[in-house]
């Protein structure tokens, strides 16, 4: 079962994340699209490791 993240709002084509725009007709992607997400999840796990450790070592 593939999950489609990101789809194309005029021609339901498959958008490859980070692009700025549909690689087949061009359009604007959405902008949830064009949040580096792998950059945000990498912070997200580093603030998790650095509460459990803050937790973990009082
Ligand atoms: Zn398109």
């Amino acid at each position: 079962m593939a999950v489609r993240l990101f789809s194309c709002p005029q021609c339901d084509h498959m958008l490859r994340l980070g692009s700025a725009q549909c690689g087949q007709c061009g359009a604007p992607t959405p902008p949830a699209n064009r949040t580096p997400t792998h950059i945000l999840g990498v912070a997200g796990l580093t603030f998790i490791c650095i509460l459990a450790a803050a937790l973990f070592l009082r």
